[in-house]
């Protein structure tokens, strides 16, 4: 496992670089944010507020060329195509569609930095990152009840049973087209999962993204860039619709911490949507923790934590990076963390069968949770299963029962719905993998 590299620095607005782009080059300006774009558009000769209406039709029209920012002038246009500035933002190059409506997307991001990794893979495959489409619910992270099922006994997120069904699933997952689908709207509200790395280095022993190693980080224009992406091919309209972000795709946000943050911004001063429908997932990476905690609330996505294990012991053993940080730690760094009003803290909880779904466990997490005297809940996630991985899925019987034993003992618990399995695409599943 690559060690973690996150310094202590306190946090702080991220500037996103302005260097003009190297001669014969081509650079995008998805990903400036409009400060910086006025900022460039001085140095041009134009008025600042320039910079605002390019801001406006890169994050609010999404343009696809720089002739169609009709609101600047043509000779200011050509200025910036001559100076080789795109307005290229990630691509979406495949498709898969589940037959619950969960689609997954290889994602081209062109602006990458292989240089951010030691020995980057010499094929094209760090250009390409998964986000996940889920309309209809995100299955809890929303922290408002609205989206998961909430303890409900009856509930069968998982059992042998539904694993044949999704394998013998007459609509097979496939290939589906590229093209936008805005015309097809039938989702009230839906999820965004977003990636902040290309692959991940912490090793989960259980996720299937763990197997590619970290391959590279993503600058902020490739996160936002892959929520205006799936936005455009699903005509979301912020205001309008009800759209929640995830960040809980490849990679791990808090070994990006930067370049996940300056995305934020994006998100929340330019695309216009708010921090209060995003959450991050950390596998408890502490010093990333404790900068987010001194984040202002009102502009900072909830936070969710991996837990995945109710002691030390079972956590180091799926989890390495417990060796290093382990609960307590996590804990500790969260609690200075100032919360809105009737905001909690998430813990995620990955149900393994026989590792980590016994009702032993299930008692032990509820006197965790209630000792941490945090505000939080629990999202019980039955484990995903993925070819060469050695786990199994809990049967729902024991699913049941230790969301009870939450519930009984006071803990808020939400059982995450699983999407998209047979297209890989739900959690711990997202490894490019391309096979139907
Ligand atoms: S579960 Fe998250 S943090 Fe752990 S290996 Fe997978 S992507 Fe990385």
């Amino acid at each position: 496992m690559l060690t973690p590299a996150v310094t202590r620095e306190s946090s702080h607005p991220v500037r996103l670089d302005l260097a003009a782009p190297a001669s014969g080059s081509r650079r995008p300006l998805f990903g400036l944010d409009a400060e910086v774009l006025a900022a460039h558009m001085e140095k041009i000769g134009q008025s600042a507020w320039r910079g605002q209406q390019l801001a406006h039709a890169l994050y609010r029209q999404w343009v696809t060329e720089i002739d169609e920012i009709s609101t600047l002038p043509r000779k200011v246009r050509r200025a910036l195509a001559g100076e080789g500035w795109t307005v290229d933002r990630p691509q979406i190059v495949q498709v898969f569609r589940s037959v619950d409506g969960t689609e997954r997307y290889l994602i081209k991001c062109q602006n990458g930095n292989r240089e951010q990794v030691p020995n980057p893979p010499p094929d094209s495959s760090a250009e390409t990152v998964e986000t996940v489409w889920m309309p209809d619910g995100d299955g809890g992270e929303a922290g408002d009840s609205s989206d998961g099922l909430e303890m409900q006994p009856a509930a069968r997120a998982s059992s042998e049973g539904e694993a044949t069904k999704m394998r013998n699933a007459s609509s097979a997952p496939g290939l589906a087209a590229v093209l936008p689908v805005r015309q097809r709207k039938t989702w009230t509200r839906a999820t965004i999962c977003v990636s902040s790395q290309v692959g991940c280095a912490v090793n989960c022993q259980f996720c299937l993204t763990a197997r590619l190693g970290l391959q590279r980080n993503l600058n902020a224009g490739e996160i936002a860039g892959q929520v205006v992406a799936v936005m455009a091919r699903h005509g979301v309209q912020p205001g309008r619709d009800r759209l929640n972000l995830v960040f809980m795709g490849m990679g791990e946000p808090f070994l990006n911490y930067d370049a996940f943050m300056a995305a934020v911004r994006l998100l929340v001063h330019e695309v216009g949507l708010s921090p209060q429908r995003m959450t991050v997932s950390t596998s408890g990476i502490v010093p990333g923790i404790e900068r987010f905690a001194q984040e202002p609330p009102e502009l900072r996505p909830k936070l969710a934590i991996s837990l995945n294990a109710p002691n030390d012991a079972i956590r180091s053993a799926i989890m390495p990076i417990n060796g290093k940080w382990p609960i307590q730690a996590v804990m500790d760094a969260v609690r200075p963390m100032r919360l809105r009003p009737h905001e909690r803290i998430t813990f995620e909880y990955v149900l393994l069968g026989g590792v980590t779904d016994r009702p032993e466990h299930a008692r032990e997490v509820a006197r965790l949770v209630r000792r941490s005297g945090l505000p939080a809940k629990v999202n019980l996630i039955a484990w995903n299963p993925g070819p060469g991985l050695d786990y199994a899925m809990p049967s729902a019987e024991s699913v049941d029962v230790f969301q009870e034993i939450l519930a009984v003992a006071g803990v808020p618990v939400y059982l995450r719905q699983p999407r998209g399995r047979d297209i890989y695409a739900a959690c711990g599943q997202l490894k490019r993998t391309i096979e139907e």
